[in-house]
């Protein structure tokens, strides 16, 4: 037997209803802020996960699902082909391939789309697995390092999780400092890692050298005394970014969106800069991070852009899923109407009464001409739809057709034009 790829998984009825309820939901509240839904491919090429997510996270060392994809024909080049990791790359790819920045004003997009890591696959962890993110982008001349755009994406994502219904979540906020404030860290890092970093994982030893703020990312048990001990960002921030963390906390204050401040938030990306944030939930366990994100104001220029500091973030579909399981599912509109041909012939004339239901926007389950009506009644019933209509030669010839509530027993005997308006619910 063939079976889904380890780590991907089939999403079927009726959890697919809470799905489609999350999206919906996100779409008209993204509408509210302003935002526009943007589609980038899967297939990306490596170098663009390399250059911006940084060939020294986990991400891209060690889950990236990449290929060489070697040329065809004489006219194609061969070519490093990833399947994208996460979404803001692409967009940022997007934004700078179509000079987006000559539209006026901040470009403010979001996604809903599947993204692929090779990880350990566990509860709340897929090799394919869904992300919902935003990102707002734009020339510094629009306003897009303003700390009120970190502060009102944050408080969109608050008010997102309230409007689903999901309560316990936890903001936690942290500032990572500009370029410079992280390369003085980085130094401080190294010095401080000198003689403990031998005693860590390999992983560390090697990351000490290239990109030593990856260390901080390290989840293996016996480092975590060492790191505990180490700098922490916030002590070199240098006055700019203090004072853009500064306003961003004083925003969330005034709209009254509660966070908390972790200063070992450092997020697994290259790419961040200033405001870093994570929401988490309690329900989730281990994989308690629903959604991350933060400001990444140098990312355009590291793909070969124009200055467009920018601030996103990704939700972690599968685990706000998964949340809401928690609490409520999401329950199908159910069948309005089970529609029973009797006898043979009776097909075409179901079809017919269906055509015409569904125009009214009713909800209809069509049976089948080779069904006695005990075996309709049944499945009908099984569906769990409200109405059975019962559809035989004399109903077809007189127009006058039994429609039988399936939760009363009730059954009422109506022409063809009335039927739709006795079962809108
Ligand atoms: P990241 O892009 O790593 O910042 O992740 C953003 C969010 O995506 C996380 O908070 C998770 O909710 C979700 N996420 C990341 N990796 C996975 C995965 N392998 N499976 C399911 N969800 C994930």
């Amino acid at each position: 037997m063939i079976k889904a790829v380890r780590g991907t998984r089939d999403l079927l009825p009726p959890e697919t209803e809470t799905w489609n309820f999350v999206e919906s939901a996100v779409r008209d509240l993204f509408r509210l802020y302003n935002f526009s839904e943007i589609r980038t491919p899967v297939i990306e090429d490596l170098q663009l996960f390399q250059r911006s997510v940084g060939e020294e996270t986990d991400i891209v060392s060690k889950e990236m699902f990449a290929w060489e994809d070697r040329a065809r024909a004489a006219s194609e080049k061969g070519q490093f082909l990833a399947l994208r990791p996460e979404n803001t790359a692409g967009v940022v790819r997007a934004y700078i391939e179509h000079k987006l920045w000559e539209r006026p004003g901040l470009q403010r997009f979001y996604y809903i789309g599947p993204q692929f890591r090779r990880e350990r696959p566990q509860k709340g962890r897929y090799r394919q697995f869904y992300q919902i993110g935003a990102e707002v982008i734009g020339p510094p001349a629009a306003g897009s390092e303003s700390p009120a755009v970190d502060a009102e994406v944050l408080e969109m994502l608050a008010a997102l999780l309230d409007n689903l219904g999901i309560k316990g979540w936890t903001l936690e906020l942290n500032s990572v400092g500009s370029a410079e404030d992280r390369r003085r860290f980085n130094e401080a890092l190294q010095a401080a890692l000198k003689d403990v970093v031998h005693t860590m994982c390999a992983d560390c030893q090697r990351r000490a050298q290239t990109n030593p703020l990856r260390v901080l990312d390290c989840k293996v048990p016996e480092d975590q005394p060492i790191i505990e001990k180490l700098p922490r960002i916030g002590e070199y921030l240098d006055e700019s970014s203090r004072t853009h963390f500064d306003e961003v906390q004083k925003i969330l204050l005034a709209v009254g969106v509660p966070f908390v401040l972790n200063p070992r938030l450092v997020r697994g990306l290259d790419y961040y800069t200033r405001t870093a944030f994570e929401f988490t939930h309690g329900a989730l366990g281990a994989q308690n991070a629903i959604l991350g994100g933060g400001r990444y104001d140098g990312l355009s220029e590291s793909l070969g852009g124009p200055p467009a500091p920018g601030i996103g973030f990704a939700i972690g579909e599968d685990r706000l899923v998964m949340t809401l399981h928690e609490s409520a599912g999401v329950a199908a509109r159910p069948v309005d109407v089970y529609i029973a041909p009797l006898g043979p012939g009776m097909n075409v004339e179901a079809a017919r009464l269906a055509r015409e239901l569904r125009r009214q926007n009713v909800v209809v389950s069509l049976g089948d001409e080779s069904f006695r009506l005990k075996k309709s009644l049944e499945t009908a019933s099984k569906m769990g739809a409200r109405y059975a209509l019962i559809a035989g030669e004399n109903e077809v010839k007189s127009g006058q057709f039994a429609l039988k509530n399936l939760n009363t027993g009730e059954q009422v005997t109506l022409p063809a034009a009335q039927i739709a308006s006795k079962l809108r619910p």
